[in-house]
């Protein structure tokens, strides 16, 4: 069994989230039962994956004596936002280097959508060009800060470290008992899967509890074979972490990823498509870098037979509308 509860957390989130039936988009797709984890609905800073990841992440900023925080992601990054918030919310200073993955150059990219929030919660920004090794890039300036003489906690991109999964060994848990009060058997878990975290930690816990239920991760950047390496090796360092070594098998680790278009920052045909319809048959918001890409995905294999009439899916909602600020443009075509 997991020992969840002798790691230090921080309350950051409004839990648990929502779990509750797309009626518009199973109706429209006739074919599997389709359910939503409201994890876009956790509040800070109008929510997203990365609170639960803070939530342990920052308790050990805190533990550490820290006074500032610093971490790194694309332009838009949504773990920046709410790194920032959370930040704020603890009297923390935080950094921010902001890596530009895509070279757009519009206001509405470089300044508006998470980036107004990022400087609204007081974070400082620096930009640098792509960079295969953010991470190693962020650790310089962490370095240069504590030479100021500045306490700096690191938080690696996206929040995605054996701490930061935690979150998500969490939220696997957290999901398996709301099914259960709902006598709701569920046959698949789907989600957009980028820096790994939520579906190593996700996997941790439903495999930790034994719920045997099969999580699907929908790519936004890294072609299939090494997205599931990455997400495999956390996973593996995520149960070694909580003492229950090798209890994630590499067959556990599944990721499908048909849905990037372009590359990563890049909102494909039918990542818009996604964001329409979700919007229209449902009232609800996903984002053009990874939700959107997530649930064209799950639209997909479904038309494909891939998920069946009688299955339940649940699409854990990880987040990310503000981006839709940032990506204004991208909408403008076809009404
Ligand atoms: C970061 C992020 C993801 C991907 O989660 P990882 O833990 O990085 O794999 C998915 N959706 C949104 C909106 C995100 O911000």
């Amino acid at each position: 069994m997991m020992n969840l509860g002798r790691y230090p957390r921080v309350s950051l989130a409004h839990l648990p989230t929502p779990l509750e039936r797309l009626d518009g988009l199973t109706k429209l797709l006739n074919g599997p039962e389709i359910w939503i984890k409201r994890d876009d609905c956790t509040g800070l800073s109008s929510g997203g994956n990365k609170t639960r990841k803070l939530e342990y992440l920052m308790a050990e900023a805190v533990a550490e004596g820290a006074d500032t925080v610093i971490t790194q992601g694309a332009t838009q990054s949504n773990h920046a936002r709410q790194t920032a918030a959370a930040a704020a919310k603890l009297g923390m200073a935080c950094h921010i280097l902001l890596e530009d993955r895509t070279k757009k150059t519009s206001f509405e990219y470089t300044e508006n959508g998470n980036v107004l929030l990022d400087r609204l919660h007081g974070a400082t920004i620096e930009r640098c060009a792509a960079n295969p090794d953010m991470n190693g890039e962020m650790e310089k300036v962490a370095a240069r800060m504590r030479s100021e003489g500045r306490k700096v906690y690191a938080i690696p991109g996206g929040g995605s470290n054996p701490t930061g999964a935690l979150g998500y060994v969490n939220a696997g848990i957290e999901l398996v008992y709301q099914a259960n009060a709902l006598n709701l058997r569920v046959d698949h878990v789907v989600h957009a899967t980028g820096s790994a975290g939520t579906q190593a930690g996700l996997v941790v816990g439903l495999t930790g509890i034994r719920s045997g239920i099969p999580v699907l991760g929908i790519g936004v950047r890294a072609p299939k074979e090494k997205q599931e390496e990455n997400v495999f090796a956390l996973a593996a360092k995520t149960c070694d972490k909580l003492d229950i070594p090798g209890a994630v098998k590499r067959e556990d680790i599944v990721a499908n990823c048909d849905y990037v278009g372009e590359g990563y920052g890049f909102p494909a045909p039918s990542t818009i498509e996604a964001i329409r319809t979700l919007a229209s048959t449902d009232g609800i918001l996903l984002d053009p870098v990874y939700s959107g890409k997530g649930m064209a995905g799950l639209i997909d294999l479904c038309k494909k037979g891939f998920f069946k009439k009688g299955e339940n899916i649940v699409f854990l909602h990880t987040g990310g509308s503000v981006g839709l600020f940032g990506y204004a443009n991208d909408f403008q075509s076809n009404g």
